[in-house]
């Protein structure tokens, strides 16, 4: 079988073949750890973790480097400190956490390397030495900036013409840039700004701090090499973030390939609008996972193809957890089945690999899984175990079917919640062991008590033969 991918540079999609299969290598552009993200912003952190789950499949777990890094030195973090008056380093440490669980809350696996744009301020240095000396780039008023007409190739990904460019950049053009789509590499910091040591032999003094463009093609550089197998990032990076990349690196290295292959998602709406920060319409996970279980979220994530707009709406949520529930069944008699070997490893069925290799065509994949369910329930015995559990490593492929049914029907959350008022699943099993010890010493009325406090919680208490189980209605 075979991979393809729309590469957004060749305006195709085309097959997909690593430079060396025996390290894959993958880089998308990560959060600026500043405040909480939105569920538009998940949408690439939960699409680029099916095409890194899809390449360790295909080649091989240890084959694959995906590399997304922390952005952890951007004017919006230095803005926030302000704002709120804290240290940039608590703010971007405590989003940089509240980010990996979240995404981890998604079932987003961590990526192989996590780079910090502090961590490569050396080696973004060391690029813009080499930009200068190539007269690739000059210093104008504290600032280094690209000269773009050192790159013959400049808005070659976008293909952007150069008038498009230039009405782009006219918005801010600063009067010292030689061309107006020069972008900055290095900016100067004031003393209450973070900042490195400007090198002497760059024509400026004191202090500066990288531009966002600079930060990627050094962390790429330095984690993964010249020249990538595949970027990643939405749609909105590709001009000019990813331009610039490409402008910078292959003038930098010398060479004429930033990535091979370039993987843009498209955005997420509410309504007729693009979720975004400044129209005010975000949702964020944070309060999603309050609600809502993480595979639910992810599945309502992927259940556009990930090229296409997506509109998030209350009522996708809704039927998406209505849908999972049809599997969960399944897998609850999963756990009553003591007959198979748990150690058989299950290929995953060749329908929903053909579907998510032809460019992550996710709503075949998901119709894939539909039609795995319809045959599993038209079976019987072990027949049908086995199907369910082929239904099951298909879902697992793509970060689905993780959780334990039995408590996936009791409504746990994937995260753990600040919501002081829901009573998480512990509190529940203590009070029905509460309950059952008053009803023994025939405490009725303590044991009434439980039921109202959690049938006001819309928790629905089942006795059986073995004791009371709950699940919330
Ligand atoms: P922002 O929070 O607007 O700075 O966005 C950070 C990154 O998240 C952007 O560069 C986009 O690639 C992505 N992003 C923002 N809004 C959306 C959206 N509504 N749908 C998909 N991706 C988004
Ligand atoms: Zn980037």
């Amino acid at each position: 079988m075979t991979l393809t991918l729309f590469d957004t540079q060749a305006r195709e999609t085309r097959e997909f073949e690593p430079a060396d299969p025996e390290r894959v290598t993958m880089y998308v552009c990560g959060p600026t750890v500043y405040n909480h993200a939105h569920i538009g912003n998940f949408r690439a952190a939960v699409v680029f973790d099916l095409l890194f789950r899809l390449l360790r499949n295909k080649y091989g777990a240890d084959h694959v480097v995906y590399a997304r890094n922390i952005t952890d030195i951007d004017d919006k973090i230095i803005a926030a400190a302000r704002e709120t008056g804290n240290e940039i380093s608590a703010i971007t440490r405590k989003f940089t956490d509240i980010y990996r669980q979240e995404t981890a809350a998604f079932n987003v696996l961590s990526p192989t390397l996590e780079p910090h744009a502090t961590d490569h301020i050396k080696d973004m240095i060391a690029l813009v030495s080499r930009l200068i000396e190539k007269g690739a780039a000059y210093a104008a008023e504290g600032h280094v900036l690209f000269s773009v007409d050192a790159f013959a190739e400049y808005g070659g990904l976008a293909k952007v013409d150069q008038d498009e460019m230039v009405a782009g950049a006219r918005v801010e053009v600063a009067p010292y840039k030689r061309n107006p789509s020069d972008f900055v590499l290095w900016k100067p910091s004031a003393d209450d700004e973070p900042g490195w040591r400007t090198p002497d032999d760059w024509g400026i003094d004191g202090r500066g701090r990288p531009g966002w463009h600079l930060e990627c093609s050094a962390m790429i550089k330095t984690n993964l090499g010249n020249t990538i197998d595949i970027h990643g990032g939405g749609l909105d990076l590709r001009f000019p973030h990813h331009e610039n990349e490409v402008a910078q690196s292959c003038c930098a290295n010398g060479t004429d390939t930033l990535a091979r292959y370039w993987v843009h998602n498209g955005f997420l709406s509410m309504g007729s609008e693009k979720m975004s920060k400044s129209l005010g319409n975000i949702v964020l996970p944070k309060d999603l996972l309050k609600e809502r279980h993480g595979e639910v979220l992810r599945w309502a994530l992927l259940s556009a193809h990930y090229r296409q707009p997506l509109e998030w709406r209350e009522a996708l949520l809704d039927q998406t957890k209505k849908q999972l529930d049809r599997f969960y069944r399944l897998f609850l008699e999963l756990k009553a089945d003591d007959t198979s070997d748990p150690d058989e490893t299950l290929e995953v069925p060749r329908s929903i690999i053909l579907a998510l290799e032809n460019d992550m065509n996710t709503p075949e994949a998901f119709a894939g899984l539909h039609e795995l369910r319809d045959i599993a329930v038209q079976l019987e015995g072990a027949a049908r175990i086995r199907a369910i559990k082929r239904m099951r490593v298909a879902g697992q492929l793509m970060g689905f079917f993780e959780e334990d049914p039995e408590a996936w029907f009791r409504g746990v959350l994937s995260i753990e919640t600040d919501d002081a008022t829901r009573l998480s699943a512990s509190d529940i099993d203590r009070l029905l062991q509460e309950r059952a010890r008053a009803r023994a010493e025939k405490n009725f009325a303590r044991a009434d008590e439980i039921r109202d406090r959690l049938s006001s919680e819309e928790i629905i208490i089942e006795d059986g033969p073995h004791g009371a189980t709950w699940r919330r209605k």
